[in-house]
């Protein structure tokens, strides 16, 4: 067997910043070191002081271990010059606007680093280790507040003319929809982002739905969660399942629209939303076959993450570890 090989992958997102030294060998992956802060805690600049001081402990668990880490690759929910490792714009953390992160880090650090945006990296983990592994053309979707997309073509991953591609969660739905936080109107996000799935249930509760929810809730309709609603609709309930019936298909008409466009192998499903399993899955695979042509989806596959939350920073590690060539 050959010697594993160690990368430092790094999930940055608006909550928390993860990091992770992850082995690789033959067989598989491990993750052998965790560390976590929350990114609210710190400004900008204390937020890379506190990614130079853990990448290096962290550095130092796989010195320990007798082997180098090979590079440190960051997933960042917005977007990336990749090339460069320049920090474009974060949707949801103030203060990162045109950073040259990988330089900062890389005269700190003294290891390559890597660059991308969060869901081109967790697809690039899901095609290389996960679900997706041995198809050469994969699409991974996350579905949780908002709906990200990576794309993998041809065994790579595909980042558009300007690092801003896959972005599924505003393909339009209906052109004369409600108002998205983006601008446009009649996102699929603003019809089945975590957010507005639960403003649409308690929406129709108060307007007097029956359901078994209202049980549960007594009245605190804050209360309310997307897991009640799928443990709900697990039990029959039907004003739960109608809803996750709904959601599916709205998802799965943007999905028909990607099948049609990019004749995938495969689409990944991930995030919050997705864990409610087959009550998604079941909508979405019946709209794409009613909606795509039939060539384009007659071989498709359409399944869950193998790694769920930890698909970012296994792909990060990955790209850490494989260099900027691979990619
Ligand atoms: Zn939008």
């Amino acid at each position: 067997m050959a010697k594993p090989k160690y990368g430092i992958g790094v999930d940055f997102g608006g909550t928390y910043v993860k990091l992770a030294l992850v082995r690789f060998t033959d067989r598989g992956l491990k993750i052998d070191g965790y560390s976590k802060f929350q990114t609210c805690d710190y400004n900008r600049d204390e937020v890379i002081e506190q990614l130079v001081i853990r990448i290096i402990k962290l550095k130092a668990e796989s010195t320990y271990k007798g082997n180098e880490v090979k590079g440190v690759g960051i997933g960042m929910p917005g977007r990336v010059d990749f090339n460069k490792g320049v920090v474009c714009d974060l949707t949801n953390v103030p203060g990162w606007k045109n950073v040259p992160l990988k330089d900062i880090l890389e005269k700190k650090i003294k290891i390559p680093v890597l660059i991308d945006n969060d869901a081109n990296l967790m697809a690039l983990a899901e095609s290389k280790y996960g679900a997706a592994k041995g198809y050469q053309n994969c699409v991974c979707v996350t579905l949780g507040t908002g709906i990200g997309g990576g794309i993998i073509l041809g065994g790579k991953v595909y980042r558009g003319g300007s690092f801003a591609a896959g972005e599924i969660g505003h393909m339009t739905i209906n052109e004369n929809g409600p108002l998205c936080a983006c601008g446009n109107r009649g996102c699929a996000e603003r019809y089945a982002g975590n957010r507005y799935i639960l403003e649409e249930a308690i929406k129709r509760l108060r307007g007097g739905a029956r359901s078994s929810l209202k049980d549960k809730i007594q009245g605190k309709y804050s209360n309310l969660t997307l897991e009640m609603v799928a443990a709900a609709a697990r039990k029959k309930d039907a004003f739960s399942m109608i809803l996750w019936q709904e959601i599916g298909a709205h998802v799965g008409v943007v999905l028909a629209d990607v099948v049609n466009l990019l004749n995938p192998d495969i689409i990944v499903l991930g995030g919050g939303v997705a864990n409610a399993g087959t009550l998604i899955l079941d909508p979405i695979r019946k709209t794409i076959k009613e909606r795509a042509f039939k060539v384009s989806r007659q071989n498709l596959r359409v399944g869950l993450s193998k790694f769920k939350h930890k698909a970012g920073i296994i792909g990060a590690a990955a790209i850490g570890v494989t260099g900027k060539e691979n990619q």
